[in-house]
């Protein structure tokens, strides 16, 4: 199969989809791989790095889409992207459909068969594929956060630790699960006073074991969601229903709440965020206030990163891919955690939280 890889082109996206070790597995099974020139520079991968491992390198990001059976990105595609595709091809990469009619329709159009990373299953039930993007991201959003609470953000102007004589930042986490849990060992690793919200009880006995009495966990409510952000000087959002849109856990009434100059670092951004007064950012401009409350939303957080969200993303990506390449689309059929990550094929959406979130049938 030819596989092709392109370098990202969505504003501030560093990382690149396939590392030289990835290449060296798709050669060896017989995948030629075309590698778009420059594609992992900042991510400190060269294109002799690729070369050296049996990739070739194209400056013609045209005739690269053309050429390929498989596309295999990081972020979902980018309109000019999204005309290059063609009946039969297949696209691997991040897609969050379901907050995104315009590229869903773009996709649906193209007749090209669509695999989204977020959407991948493995044979325990979980998502392989959002995993390291969100352990990445969690510990990212503690970092964040502790910036955003300085003084010359216009934030609260306090330390996340606090010091001796000095209460730390009260650091409030939706959602416990993987950007939640590593969100919340990097506010504890810095002292801070870390409480977790999440509506699946053993995910919060998950979490009450490995942190103990550090943390406090609290089952969400609506309630519980108004009191805790009375007293929140940091959200960070991380709630997730697969496939869905995020469920709004903060109106903008309920934002009120929240002490002057906190800050929402809302991670759950890419399926459309935990606040309703959250809408995307870029590391360009990364925060807006929103009444007396910062607001940070960037929906690729872990490009920051990138060098090592990039080696993070490729260590769980690469078996998938080369699984996607060895199989083609009619290895779908059997592979039921590929199949999983199918959301559009030969214009139909075959994702049912994605159909159910844009109205479309599936
Ligand atoms: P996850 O499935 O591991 O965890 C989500 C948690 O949310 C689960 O524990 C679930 O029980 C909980 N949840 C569901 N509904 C809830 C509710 N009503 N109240 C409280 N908790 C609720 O997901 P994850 O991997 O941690 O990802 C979280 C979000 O972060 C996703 O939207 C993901 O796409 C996003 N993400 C964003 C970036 C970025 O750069 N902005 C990077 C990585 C991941």
């Amino acid at each position: 199969m030819r596989v092709a890889v392109p370098t990202e082109i969505k504003s501030e996206e560093h990382r690149v989809a396939v590392t030289p070790a990835g290449v060296r597995e798709l050669v060896a099974d017989g995948h030629e791989v075309v590698i778009q020139s420059g594609a992992g520079l900042a991510s400190d991968i060269t294109d002799e790095d690729f070369e050296r491992v049996g990739a070739d390198i194209t400056d013609d990001p045209d005739a690269l889409w053309h050429w390929a059976d498989l596309v295999c990105k990081v972020k979902e595609p980018q309109p000019v992207e999204i005309a290059r595709l063609r009946e039969g091809q297949l696209l691997f990469a991040y897609l969050h459909l379901a907050p995104d009619a315009a590229q869903t329709r773009g996709l649906i159009a193209s007749g090209a068969t669509c695999v989204a990373y977020e959407t991948v299953t493995d044979a325990a039930g979980n998502l392989p594929l959002l995993a390291p993007m969100s352990a990445v991201a969690g510990r990212l959003a503690a970092q964040v956060g502790a910036r955003l609470l300085e003084g010359f953000h216009g934030g609260r102007g306090l330390l996340m630790g606090g010091v001796p004589g000095v209460p730390a930042a009260r650091v409030l986490v939706f959602g416990a699960g993987v950007v939640g849990s590593n969100a919340i060992r990097v506010a504890l690793g810095m002292g801070a006073d870390v409480t977790v919200l999440d509506v699946n009880l053993d995910k919060l006995a998950h979490l009450d074991s490995r942190f103990g009495a550090a943390l406090t966990t609290i089952h969400s409510s609506r309630l519980a969601v108004e009191e805790s952000l009375q007293r929140a000087d940091l959200v960070i959002g991380a709630a997730l229903v697969p496939g869905a849109l995020t469920p709004k856990l903060v109106t903008r009434d309920q934002l009120r709440l929240m002490p002057q100059g906190a800050a929402v670092v809302d991670v759950a951004i890419d399926q459309g965020g935990c606040f309703e007064t959250s809408r995307p950012t870029t590391h360009r401009d990364p925060t807006y206030w929103e009444g007396h409350v910062l607001h940070y939303c960037v929906a690729n957080m872990p490009s920051a990163v990138a060098a090592t969200a990039t080696r993070a993303l490729a260590n769980a990506t690469q078996p998938y891919l080369v699984r996607l390449a060895n199989g083609g689309i009619d290895g779908l059929v059997t592979d039921h955690q590929l199949r999983a990550g199918l959301n559009i094929h030969r214009g139909m959406v075959t994702n049912a939280a994605v159909a159910e979130a844009l109205g479309l049938e599936h």
